[in-house]
């Protein structure tokens, strides 16, 4: 089956009931206009009851942005795969940059996350990027693909062909500068690589790009051959510009 485009946003810690509403009546608009693309909104746990009721019967996909590693338990703050589940939530973004730096995730509990969020019924976005530094330094691909090979280690072939992958240049996310359609399409041809190379089916796996994307770039980076789509941050919060990255979406 070919892959379907997917434009998912990630809210981070923004909204309020007020704006949720707004944003998601806009949201469930231009999806209805846009049968070709699954679209998504990934918001902040507080508000998934509020939004699971404004998407009710819509085609927009509900999605959260963290998911502990254990099922249940003695984990104060913590919320299970299967609380999203019961929240309505399709997807879960796991392995975010920002988790990563400012909290300290480790491959390994990425991993682990990425796991739980499948073994709940979730399928997870599981992000990968390499930082300026890194970039600089010539390490993209191996810091990409390292990321990449921790997961699959613990999860395998199977777990591999149940996720989305999001290729997020860590310097590109919330800075203003996107990765050129080139250099994000170089990264996704290695992933799709790889993913073939872990023995899953590399034309089954969607791997959207994230960082910086707007509605003035989203159509040059969609039209890549590996890139499916985009995790989007800041713009997902402004209607218009949702609205114009989905449609670059449903031109691929
Ligand atoms: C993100 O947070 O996943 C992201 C891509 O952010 P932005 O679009 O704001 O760079």
């Amino acid at each position: 089956m070919p892959r379907r485009p997917l434009v998912a946003g990630n809210w981070k810690m923004h909204g309020s009931l007020a704006a949720n509403a707004a944003l998601v009546a806009a949201v469930r608009d231009v999806a209805a206009g846009l049968p070709s693309v699954d679209v998504a909104v990934c918001v902040p746990a507080p508000y998934l009851a509020q939004v699971q009721g404004l998407l009710t019967g819509t085609r927009v996909a509900l999605g959260a942005q963290n998911v502990s590693e254990h099922a249940q338990g003695a984990y104060t703050g913590e919320v299970a795969a299967a609380m999203l589940a019961e929240f309505g939530c399709r997807y879960v973004i796991v392995g975010h940059s920002e988790r990563r730096a400012l909290y300290g995730e480790t491959d390994a509990q990425i991993a682990r996350k990425l796991a739980a969020a499948q073994a709940g019924g979730l399928v997870p976005i599981l992000c990968v990027g390499e930082t300026l530094a890194q970039r600089e330094a010539g390490q993209t691909e191996a810091v990409v693909l390292g990321q990449l090979d921790a997961v699959v280690d613990v999860v395998g072939r199977e777990g591999l062909s149940r996720a989305v992958l999001a290729y997020e240049p860590v310097w590109a996310i919330g800075t203003g500068r996107n990765a050129t359609p080139e250099q994000a399409q170089a990264v996704h041809a290695a992933i799709r690589a790889r993913i073939a190379r872990h023995g899953a089916d590399p034309g089954a796996v969607p791997v959207i790009y994230g960082g910086s994307v707007k509605a003035a770039n989203a159509a040059a980076l969609f039209t890549m051959p590996d890139i499916d789509g985009g995790l989007i941050g800041g713009a997902s919060l402004v209607a218009a510009d949702f609205a114009a990255i989905c449609a670059a979406a449903g031109e691929k």
